[in-house]
């Protein structure tokens, strides 16, 4: 694998950075994951923009200052693209404070820890094994919260901690996925994914208030509505959920995932619904048809002028 790191294309094993890392101690990262589709004319990475955004708001949010720009970083991952030779894949932007100041602001600190900015990516089919039959989730003992508003809106490594942790233990437990909850007990998201319930036609999500506001959520909840689907974002509880006739996950790497029963309780018939169903045709016809509408583009600054093959 070929990794893009601070500016430079090279073997993912070149790419070495110190373990007094900040990063690594305090968890000081910010990172994206983005789907690439293969397309009739080449590779076509989903939502591109919104994702390089919000990795931009998350930098932000944390205290790091990307030293590229969002151009520079789409070319980037243009690049790494063709080095590795894909087309379908998932690609991971990280920016994280390096060596320097092992206090805790950073920012200030008399030798300011340099941000590097790593771009990966590898082929990763299904996040979740079989999600045609749909998942089994439980809901978790780990809570989703965050210490503010702008923080729970951040792409950080260091909020993974609770998620690796709550999907490890539903693992254990012999489930597919954790739910997580607020700490005033309201439905907040699986632990790498976004939820909805639909209940007599009406498919609500909960508020972004513990829970990310996923660019996949949105198209879904974009997609749902123009299909004539009353959408809502409410607060609901774990009674909600095991009442819903469906209930699903949204993320841009699982996509649109059906849950068919939690913590040993059917939802609704137990099956993929309908509505599941329909919203995941839905939103696989949407990947397909910006995947074509994409303007094609160069791949890397020194391709400028010269042939756009292979490109979005
Ligand atoms: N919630 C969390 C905690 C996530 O990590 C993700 C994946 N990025 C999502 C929701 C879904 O977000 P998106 O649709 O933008 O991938």
């Amino acid at each position: 694998m070929k990794v893009w790191f601070d500016g430079k294309i090279q073997p993912v094993g070149e790419s070495t950075v110190s373990v007094m890392s900040h990063a690594l101690h305090y968890g000081t990262a910010v990172f994206e994951g983005i789907r690439s589709y293969k397309t009739d004319f080449g590779y076509s990475p989903f939502k591109l923009d919104a994702h390089i955004l919000r990795l931009f708001r998350s930098a932000r949010a944390v205290g790091l200052q990307i030293p590229f720009s969002e151009e520079e970083i789409g070319d980037a991952i243009h690049q790494v693209m063709i080095e590795n030779d894909l087309q379908e894949a998932y690609i991971r932007p990280l920016a994280f404070f390096g060596e320097g100041s092992m206090g805790l602001d950073v920012k200030s600190a008399a030798r300011a820890n340099p941000t590097h900015l790593m771009i990966s990516a590898w082929s990763w089919p299904s996040y979740f094994d079989g999600p045609g039959r749909g998942l089994r989730a439980t809901v978790s003992v780990h809570r989703r919260r965050f210490s503010s508003p702008t923080l729970s809106q951040a792409k950080a490594a260091g909020h993974y901690l609770s998620s690796c942790c709550a999907h490890m233990e539903a693992k254990g437990r012999g489930f597919d996925e954790a739910i997580l909850l607020d700490d005033e007990n309201h439905l907040a998201e699986a632990t790498a994914a976004n939820l909805f319930l639909v209940r007599d036609g009406l498919v609500s999500t909960p508020l972004p208030r513990n829970a990310l506001r996923g660019i996949t959520r949105e198209t879904v909840m974009e997609l749902a509505r123009a299909a004539g689907y009353r959408v809502v974002e409410r607060s609901s509880t774990v009674a909600d959920l095991l009442n819903a006739d469906e209930v699903f996950l949204t993320g841009t790497a699982c996509e649109v995932v059906p849950v068919v029963e939690v913590d040993g309780q059917a939802i609704g018939a137990g099956t993929v619904g309908s509505v599941t169903f329909r919203i995941a045709r839905l939103y696989a016809q949407e990947i397909r048809r910006a995947s074509t509408a994409g303007t094609p583009r160069p791949t890397r600054p020194a391709d400028r002028g010269q042939s756009t093959a292979r490109q979005m």
